[in-house]
């Protein structure tokens, strides 16, 4: 089915800014709360969100096979579990109905009162409910950079590194939605130097810049997903910040990684970017070399071009960028690491998500955390504000974006912000 919703030439009758993360090509799903405490599922049109549940309900989704109150839900889970044909007949209908063109609700201001909000007028929320969460550790750069801190250059990537894309499982009770704060976690360290550990607050609180895909159900228990089908089982893509603490992360991790280092919080932006919207910016992933196992090869290309910043905030002052680099370098792609994940057999389900791993470039600047942008926290980054930093203060703000681009068309993630709170 041709995804009509991607013509870079359609216009919209709702007034987009001409640098909109969300022109008429994107069609995002989220999940909202109205101002009338009602939770429906929406997508997003410049700065407008759109209702879908009354949408759906005012007929306008008219000819496609959905249950009555599939968009009437605090999670699109059931709507994901419909699979890819569904998805592309609603991102259509939803592009032809905002078209320049299209008259029907365009003239009916009833029908526009009921389905159309004004972004600030809403809250936005937890787009899924996330079963499982994995996260990779598929950027080279930052696996070079990490390994160099935590073991020596000489063993930086582990053996096994350029064989399979390594992930841990992750918790999903404590993702959050862009937004929510989030408390500095205490717990156990080992400072250098020191002759036991300690317990106190974390003195190096970190984020991760990283992007997040989820999938719908795929495979049953017992089966793998064959790599060159991973497309019909990825709905879309979010920013992901894997918030770190780093001190604990240090003398906890081995020998079976990180654990309650990550599980205080990970923020996630709140608009799934479909995979369908990002299809016009796919590009080549890195040569793998050695070749791996016959399990995760694939042809074409399987990376995408996604510019991505991080910023940090600190409380009443500007935002300082600290960070821009791109998704489109990582070693392992999504399809690799979902066909990894399943080839053991294991069964992943709608709504789950998997974090792509800490995505660094290749130089200063291209870092995706403060452990490699201050190099342990030995060379602190200077703020906007005079201030420095080494890793993320109390009243601070994190900020991820990321957008595609290309001559004619911005699809964009919005933002993915959270603020770190003093330890209670
Ligand atoms: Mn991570």
């Amino acid at each position: 089915m041709k995804i009509t919703a991607n013509d870079p030439d359609k216009k919209t009758w709702l007034h987009v800014e001409k640098n909109s993360d969300f022109p008429i090509q994107n069609i995002p799903f989220g999940v909202f709360l109205t101002k009338d405490n009602i939770t429906t599922i929406g997508t997003r049109i410049g700065n407008y969100a759109i209702d879908l549940a009354a949408l759906h309900q005012l007929g306008y989704f008219e000819g496609i096979p959905l249950t009555d109150d599939i968009f009437m839900q605090d999670n699109l889970n059931d709507f994901i579990s419909d699979g890819r044909t569904t998805w592309r007949l609603i991102r259509n209908r939803i592009a032809d109905t905002f078209d320049k063109e299209y008259k029907k609700l365009k003239e009916n201001s009833k029908h526009r009162d009921i389905v159309i909000f004004d972004i600030n007028e809403i809250e936005m929320l937890l787009p899924v409910d996330i079963g499982d969460f994995t996260d990779f550790y598929s950027s080279k750069n930052h696996a070079l950079n990490v390994g160099k801190m935590f073991r020596d250059t000489e063993n930086a990537l582990t053996p096994n590194w350029l064989h399979m894309p390594i992930a841990y499982h992750g918790r999903s009770s404590s993702i959050v939605v862009s937004g929510t704060k989030i408390r500095r976690p205490k717990g156990q360290t080992f400072p250098k130097g020191a002759k036991n550990p300690m317990f106190k607050p974390s003195e190096s609180v970190d984020f991760e810049l990283e992007m997040g895909f989820i999938t719908t159900d795929a495979n049953k228990l017992g089966k793998s997903i064959d790599i060159n089908e991973t497309d019909e089982y990825i709905f879309g893509m979010v920013l992901l910040n894997d918030w770190s603490a780093r001190d604990i992360q240090k003398w906890e991790y081995q020998p079976l990684g990180p654990f309650l280092a990550k599980s205080f919080a990970t923020t996630i932006s709140p608009w799934i970017v479909t995979m369908d919207a990002l299809e016009p910016f796919k590009v080549d992933s890195p040569e793998q070399d050695p070749k791996p196992f016959d399990y995760l090869q694939q042809e074409g290309e399987n990376s995408y071009d996604i510019n991505l910043e991080a910023s940090i905030k600190p409380k009443k002052q500007k935002q300082t960028v600290v960070s821009k680099t791109n998704y489109k370098d990582n070693y392992w792609t999504m399809s690799q690491q979902l066909a990894h994940q399943t080839v053991n057999g294991c069964n992943v389900r709608s709504g789950d998500l998997y974090g792509s791993g800490t995505i660094s470039g290749p130089k200063e600047g291209t870092y995706g955390s403060m452990l490699e942008l201050t190099m342990g926290g030995s060379k602190p980054i200077k703020l906007k504000d005079g201030t420095e930093r080494k890793f993320i203060n109390d009243g601070d703000t994190v900020i991820l974006k990321g957008y595609c681009k290309n001559k004619k068309v911005r699809i964009g993630f919005g933002e993915c912000r959270s603020k770190l709170r003093k330890t209670k």
